[in-house]
């Protein structure tokens, strides 16, 4: 029988998941289709129950229901429950265990790029959902240390407060990140902060960045955020979110199914739906 799997957020129609793993699911032969659906608050706690009742083999989960799916779960890994949010939920012999793929996707997509956490000192930009994805995973790597920059100061304080995997991080407001940066060896920005339409913003001064330094940003639409432009400018390596989002998918298909799938055609697919551009980083 044909296997169902899904995404459920609100909104749900910008997602390229669907396409992403239904090109996989035909690429590997396997009898499954991934179906988008749009789900509101109120609605969540049926559409969960309706698709165990229904056994679908697994799901993921996006904006805004990544930390409220948790109750509704049968059981949440470690990781996934430290942070707080779950993106791949999997029908494990009828019971629904949800994971978060969003933080090791991040890291897998920076090992990819031959960089790691490890040993390194790292500045995150911003204490959002995703910002604590990546803190909580990058801080199990042995880092020096992960400080955090963010707007509301009490928000990164807070995440580093939550943090169970050691308390090596210092909250910073964003000035205070733009006058130190050359200290970091590894900087990664995660605020929604020059993502399309409003790409001529970015959220701290580059000024001061050592050219030895790495920089990311989680974004993908634009490929290259002014952050990501500045810092190439300054001869700073740069990497954009599309590794992030394509690792994430490739974690989750392979809970799944067990095959860990090829990042290659995932990162094509994702180009292509974004218009067809050329990797620019
Ligand atoms: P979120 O939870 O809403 O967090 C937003 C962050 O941006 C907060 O730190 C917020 O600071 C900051 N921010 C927003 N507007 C700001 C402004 N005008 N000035 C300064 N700071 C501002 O969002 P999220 O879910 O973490 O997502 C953040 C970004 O990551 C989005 O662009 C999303 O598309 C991207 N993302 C990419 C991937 C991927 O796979 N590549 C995965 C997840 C998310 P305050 O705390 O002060 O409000």
């Amino acid at each position: 029988m044909k296997k169902l799997f899904a995404v459920l957020g609100d909104p749900i129609g910008h997602s390229m998941s669907p396409i992403m793993h239904n090109d996989l699911f035909s690429f590997y032969q396997i009898d499954a289709h991934y179906l988008p659906f749009q789900v509101n608050g109120a609605n969540l706690h049926d559409a969960v129950k309706g698709l165990k009742a229904i056994g679908a083999a697994g799901f993921n989960v996006t904006v805004p229901h990544k930390s409220k799916i948790i109750p509704l779960l049968d059981g949440v890994d470690e990781l996934a429950a430290s942070i707080g949010a779950v993106n791949t939920v999997v029908n494990e012999g009828g019971k629904l265990i949800g994971y978060n793929t969003d933080g090791p996707g991040f890291l897998k997509g920076l090992q990819a790029y031959g960089s790691s956490a490890a040993g390194q000192k790292i500045l995150v930009v911003g204490a959002g959902g995703a910002a604590r994805a990546i803190y909580f995973t990058l801080a199990k790597e042995n880092p020096i240390a992960v400080d955090i920059a963010n707007r509301t100061l009490a928000t990164a304080s807070e995440l580093i407060n939550d943090c169970p995997y050691g308390n090596f991080s210092k909250a910073l407001t964003l000035d205070v990140a733009g006058i130190n940066l050359a200290e970091y060896d590894l900087i990664i920005q995660t605020t929604t902060i020059g993502m399309s339409p409003n790409t001529a913003e970015q959220p701290l001064n580059l000024n001061n960045l050592s050219q030895q330094s790495m920089v990311c940003d989680i974004i993908y639409n634009p490929l290259e955020t002014q952050f990501l432009h500045d810092a190439r400018i300054k001869g700073a390596r740069i990497q954009n979110g599309i590794d992030m989002f394509v690792y994430q998918g490739a974690l989750a298909f392979e809970k799944w199914t067990g095959i860990f799938p090829d990042v290659e055609r995932m990162r094509e697919n994702v180009l292509q739906q974004l218009g067809g551009k050329k990797k620019t980083c």
